[in-house]
C-alpha cells in the first residue's frame, strides 16, 4: 500500500525504514503537517499517516478520497484531531495505535513531577556556573502525599503502580472504573472530592467535549491551595488562562505540562530564530515553577518500535481485508 506519511521527523523515517522490508508497504516521507497547502502530496496514495498536531477536519477530509485515499493511520493513541464524522461520510477508515508504551508517557509524568518537586532542572545549571548554592531548592516528600489520577486507562494506571511505589495516597477519578486499578489499592472518588483532597493533579483522560477546559476557574477553586497539576494527556484539558491565574495568586503551586492549547503552532519545530506570537505561553514560561516540554511524553525507543509496528500491521490488516482491531469511528 502506498502510505503518505506527514509531519516526519528523523526518529519517524528511522524506526519505519526499519520494519518496512517486512511489509508491502511503500512510504512518501514529508515534514509537513497535513493541511490544505499539502494535500495535493496525498495523489497516488491509498493511506495517509499522521501524528497528533494533524488536524483533519471535514474539509480537509472531504478531498482526501478524491486523492486516492482510503484510509488514515494515526501513529498515536489521541484521535481528538480528526472529525470522525466526515471520515464515515465520505467512506474513510480510521486506525490508530490504542496503547504502544503506556510507561513511556506514565515515567515522563513522574519526570516532571520530580524536576519540579526537587528543581533539578535549576541545580542543573546552577551547578554548571559553580553555584553551588542550595538555597530555594526545597521540595516535598512525595512518601505519604495524595496523588489523584483523572483518567486510569492505560497510561493513568502505569501512573498509579509508580506512585504506589512511591508510598502515596492514590486517588482516581474515571467514569469507568477499572478493577485492576482498585486492587493496587487506589481509592475512586468523584471528580470533586478528588480535586479537593488531592496534593498532586494528573491528567490522563481523553480530550473530548466532556472533558475540554476540565481545568478551569471553577475546578481551580476546588482544589487544595498550593496544588500541584501536570498534563500530559492534551493541551485542550486545561484552560491556560485561568490556569496562570492560579499561579499568578499561589493557589497553583507549580504546573507540569508536555502539551498545551495551542501546541500545533510551536510544538516539534525549532523556533529558536522566530519571534513568538503566542502571549500566553510566553506568560506560562516566565514561571519560575512552571516546566513545559514539547510533547515529547511518548519518545522512548520501546514506543517507537510499537507505534511503528502497529502503524504497519494495522494498514496491513486493511489491506488484506481482515478485521480491524484498531479502528476507531464516529459514535
Ligand atoms: P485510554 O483510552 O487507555 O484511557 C483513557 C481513560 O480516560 C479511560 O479509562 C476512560 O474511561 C477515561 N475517561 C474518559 N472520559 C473521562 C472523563 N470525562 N473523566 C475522567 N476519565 C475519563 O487512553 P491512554 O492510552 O491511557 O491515553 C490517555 C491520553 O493520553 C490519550 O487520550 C492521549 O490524549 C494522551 N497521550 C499523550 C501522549 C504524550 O506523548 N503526551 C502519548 C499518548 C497518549
Amino acid at each position: 500500500m502506498k502510505v503518505a506519511f506527514f509531519s516526519t521527523k528523523n526518529y519517524d523515517k528511522q524506526h519505519f525504514n526499519a520494519y518496512l522490508s517486512q511489509t508491502n508497504h511503500k512510504i512518501d516521507y514529508f515534514e509537513d503537517y497535513l493541511s490544505h497547502h499539502t494535500i495535493n502530496l496525498c495523489e497516488g496514495h491509498e493511506a495517509v499517516c499522521i501524528f497528533v498536531n494533524d488536524k483533519l477536519s471535514r474539509d480537509i477530509i472531504e478531498k482526501l478520497p478524491e486523492k486516492g485515499i482510503k484510509v488514515i493511520a494515526l501513529r498515536c493513541a489521541g484521535f481528538n484531531n480528526v472529525d470522525l464524522e466526515a471520515a464515515r461520510d465520505h467512506g474513510l477508515i480510521v486506525v490508530r495505535v490504542p496503547a504502544y508504551s503506556p510507561e513511556a508517557v506514565a515515567e515522563h509524568t513522574v519526570a516532571l513531577i520530580l524536576t519540579l518537586n526537587r528543581k533539578t532542572h535549576k541545580a542543573y545549571n546552577r551547578v554548571r556556573e559553580n553555584n553551588f548554592s542550595i538555597e530555594g531548592l526545597t521540595g516535598i516528600n512525595l512518601y505519604g502525599k495524595k496523588v489523584g489520577v483523572i483518567g486510569t486507562g492505560a497510561i493513568g494506571r502505569a501512573f498509579c503502580r509508580i506512585m504506589m511505589g512511591f508510598g502515596c495516597e492514590v486517588l482516581a477519578f474515571d467514569p469507568y472504573e477499572n478493577e485492576e486499578v482498585k486492587q493496587m489499592g487506589v481509592k475512586y472518588l468523584s471528580k470533586k472530592d478528588l480535586m479537593a483532597k488531592s496534593d498532586i493533579i494528573s491528567l490522563h483522560c481523553p480530550l473530548t467535549p466532556d472533558t475540554h477546559h476540565l481545568i478551569n476557574e471553577e475546578t481551580i477553586q476546588w482544589m487544595k491551595k498550593g496544588v500541584k497539576l501536570i498534563n500530559t494527556s492534551r493541551g485542550a484539558l486545561i484552560d491556560t488562562k485561568s490556569v496562570i491565574h492560579g499561579l499568578k495568586n499561589g493557589h497553583i503551586g507549580f504546573l507540569g505540562i508536555d502539551v498545551y492549547e495551542q501546541e500545533e503552532k510551536l510544538f516539534f519545530k525549532d523556533l529558536s530564530e522566530i519571534v513568538i506570537q503566542d502571549d500566553v505561553i510566553m506568560r506560562l514560561m516566565t514561571f519560575p515553577n512552571v516546566l513545559i516540554t514539547g510533547h515529547q511524553a511518548f519518545l522512548t525507543e520501546e514506543a517507537l518500535r510499537e507505534i511503528t509496528k502497529i502503524t504497519l500491521d494495522n494498514l496491513t490488516d486493511f489491506e488484506e481485508g481482515k478485521p480491524l482491531k484498531n479502528e476507531v469511528k464516529a459514535e
